[in-house]
């Protein structure tokens, strides 16, 4: 573990914190500083685990049951937060899912899921997390800025994707989400970026490489030539929430392994 703690005092909340990308940031939070909400939405346990990784590195952590396309638990989430760790300083809105369907056969309940907690979800988390920003203020002794929002995009904000409509159509949405915030909240020293993962590997996207034959053709996509790991996208996370990035805002940044660079173009173009 680091003895860099650039997020020492800060207080964090990290949403669908208890499994793949989520679980490492929140944990590697931890282990930059920060105390840590461990959003959790089922399995509890799992949840545990992350708290305890997090007490391991010093850090208070605690775990908090709320779906965020729920606004009365995003906002029993957020007043908890600031009841035991005082104020928050970072969100990390990172829950997500996929229900995949063709287009034509797509019911308007896979639709409305994946919008709801892609999408919606991280507009009712930074409204909390603004206003809590705006309440206190900047603190200079804790970071150059008043807060920081990372919303958990994904290559899918860039590249349309068949079969995954209403997962493509949230995350372009989070783009124009993101950049809106950054720009309307920037004069008030909230800092609003995106990271954009390429392939991970993570529960989410398991038929994507749990087979040598899966693995090959997703690596196909990848110029870098391995499946991004959830600890790739937990330090560039640290990295935005930190002042060490404190001229970054409204950046997406994509932790990818090349995958926008259309690879298919190397070799016919
Ligand atoms: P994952 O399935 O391991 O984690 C998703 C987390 O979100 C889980 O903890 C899940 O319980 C939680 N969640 C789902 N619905 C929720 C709700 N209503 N309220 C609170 N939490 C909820 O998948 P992951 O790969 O770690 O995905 C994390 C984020 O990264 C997602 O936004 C995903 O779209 C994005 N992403 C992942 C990849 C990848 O290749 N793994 C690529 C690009 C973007």
């Amino acid at each position: 573990m680091s003895d860099h703690k650039p997020l020492a005092r800060q207080k964090a909340i990290v949403t669908g914190a208890n499994s793949g990308i989520g679980e490492s940031v929140a944990i590697a939070l931890g282990q930059a500083g920060a105390d840590v909400v461990v959003n959790y939405v089922e399995n509890e346990d799992a949840a545990n685990a992350v708290v305890d990784r997090i007490h391991q590195a010093g850090c208070k952590a605690v775990a908090h049951r709320a779906d965020v396309s729920a606004q009365d638990q995003v906002e029993d989430m957020f007043e908890r937060a600031v009841r035991e760790f005082g104020t928050i300083d970072i969100l990390i809105a990172n829950a997500g899912l996929q229900r995949d369907c063709a287009f034509a056969e797509m019911p308007l309940g896979k639709w409305n899921k994946v919008l709801g907690v892609n999408l919606t979800g991280q507009f009712l988390c930074a409204q909390a997390a603004t206003r809590e920003f705006l309440r206190r203020g900047v603190v200079p002794s804790v970071s150059c800025a008043a807060g920081k929002i990372i919303c958990m995009s994904s290559v899918h904000q860039e590249i349309p994707w068949a079969g995954h409509a209403n997962y493509a159509t949230s995350k372009g949405g989070i783009k124009l989400l993101m950049e809106s915030m950054a720009q309307e909240l920037a004069p008030k020293r909230i800092r609003v970026n995106g990271i954009a993962p390429g392939a991970i590997r993570t529960p989410i996207n398991t038929s994507a490489w749990n087979t040598p034959e899966a693995l090959k053709s997703l690596l196909t996509l990848i110029p870098y030539g391995r499946i991004g790991l959830p600890e790739d996208i937990a330090r560039a996370a640290v990295w935005l929430a930190s002042d060490e990035s404190d001229y970054v805002v409204g950046t997406t940044l994509f932790v990818d392994g090349g995958m926008t660079l259309f690879p298919g173009f190397s070799t016919n173009g």
